[in-house]
């Protein structure tokens, strides 16, 4: 007979789906408790002892070992995959081309979203590289 282990438990239910889907993309089946009553009312998640995640006992050390892998490295190129300024934009201050788009706003993003429709081509900022100078 096949016993199952509580490896985590989390707080919310977010986390817990995050962490279900890790180890389910690595091939480990797995399984969280609690999950509907605390969608329903996360006012329970601390009563009931958060959302637990089960795995088979013999899963047990491999998926341990998968939640603690630290990708967070990965983010580091993140600022990399914005796009590059397009040729010709010139800093406003000093006149170097030498600019990198730096921040594209959250408030158009999310109308972005929301609409469907790309406002966020109208939410970019830009900074210059060679005088720090910001500009939309
Ligand atoms: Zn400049």
């Amino acid at each position: 007979m096949r016993s199952l282990t509580i490896i985590a438990s989390y707080r919310d239910l977010p986390l817990a789906e995050l962490a279900k889907s890790k180890l389910e993309s690595e091939g480990i089946p797995c399984f969280l408790l609690n999950k509907n009553i605390i969608a329903l009312n996360w006012l329970y998640s601390t009563a009931l002892g958060g959302v637990e995640l089960q795995v088979r006992t013999e899963d047990v050390e491999n998926a341990l070992k998968i939640l603690k892998d630290d990708h967070s490295s990965d983010l580091l190129d993140i600022e990399n995959e914005f796009p590059e300024p397009e040729q010709g934009d010139l800093c406003t201050n000093c006149g170097s081309s030498n600019i990198r788009l730096i921040k594209v706003s959250r408030k158009y993003g999310a109308l972005s979203l929301l609409l469907s429709f790309p406002l966020i081509l109208f939410g970019k900022k830009y900074q210059c590289k060679d005088c720090g100078y910001k500009m939309n």
